[in-house]
């Protein structure tokens, strides 16, 4: 086993109940075009490889890199791309190995430290939507974000991550993997997590207040909304507003689900939120 590279957020999976855990939860299909982000090792690209069309990894390691080039080069269906999933361009470097596109799903035990870039890359944001995502993502990430992911409204864990992810992706909870289960063990429990991206089936208005709303109502999580958003609109007239989509106007942020979050949105003019300069 190589030595872990803290800087690439290098941990081994090596639990077999775990690694069973993501291949059950990805549901693979024979015609399944899938993408591996960091294959590390290899341990979990050998469970996958035989299930799918095809794999493509992408690992930024150029040791790892050598090493499973030696150890998958009989694999036909296996393409590696070595360098850093945030800044590839995926398309572009597939252009040229037509067996290899139109990527359906994506597996992975990612590096912990860039998860957020990660999900933004796979789902878009509020405001930019994955013109073209993959029908489903599951991912082996720390517990606590696993836990904000798919967290409910007025639960502990619900907050802005909560609201931008469920925007884009219906997100499924499917274990919890224990720190033992690596190698080296992270500090941190960690978790399977299945999102499924679609189309939001009733859009903000306006995306951009939306994402001003939420990042205005999260930052301090505790008050009131009518008191946090009172750079958009004077306490009364938001308790009102609060009160006309059947919430309580002392609400939360955290008391809003996703669409009481849209609701809101849609009931203020398109713009306010940019008129105040956020
Ligand atoms: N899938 C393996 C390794 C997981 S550790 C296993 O389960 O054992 C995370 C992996 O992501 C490492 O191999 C690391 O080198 C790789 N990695 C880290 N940052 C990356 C990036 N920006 N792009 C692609 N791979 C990356």
């Amino acid at each position: 086993m190589p030595q872990a590279r803290k800087q690439f957020g290098q941990h081994w999976l090596k639990s077999e109940a775990a690694l069973a855990q993501i291949v059950e939860a990805a549901q693979l299909l024979p015609s399944d075009r899938v993408l591996e982000i960091g294959p590390g090792t290899g341990i979990l690209t050998r469970r996958l490889l035989p299930l799918v069309e095809a794999l493509v990894g992408v690992e930024i390691d150029r040791d790892l890199c050598e090493i499973l080039r030696k150890h998958l080069s009989k694999a036909q269906n296996f393409l590696l791309l070595e360098g850093d999933f945030l800044t590839m361009d995926l398309a572009a470097s597939l252009a040229e190995f037509p067996d290899f596109q139109e990527i359906n799903k994506v597996v992975a035990n990612i590096p912990y430290n860039i998860t957020g870039p990660i999900l933004e890359k796979l789902l878009g944001s509020i405001t930019q939507p994955h013109p073209a995502p993959c029908q489903s993502i599951v991912l082996l990430l720390q517990k606590e974000v696993a836990e904000r992911i798919s967290a409910q409204p007025s639960s502990k864990s619900f907050g802005a991550l909560s609201v931008r992810v469920q925007y884009l992706a219906d997100c499924d909870w499917i274990c919890d993997v224990p720190a033992r289960a690596f190698q080296p063990p992270p500090k941190v429990d960690s978790a399977v997590v299945r999102l499924r991206p679609r189309p939001i089936p009733t859009p903000a208005d306006d995306p951009h207040q939306l994402e001003t709303l939420i990042k205005l109502g999260f930052a301090t999580r505790r008050k009131m909304l009518r008191n946090n958003l009172q750079s958009v609109m004077e306490r009364e007239p938001m308790a009102e507003l609060l009160e006309s989509l059947g919430l309580n106007p002392q609400a939360r942020a955290e008391d809003l689900g996703l669409r009481d979050w849209v609701r809101l949105s849609n009931q203020i003019q398109p713009g306010t939120a940019h008129q105040i300069g956020l």
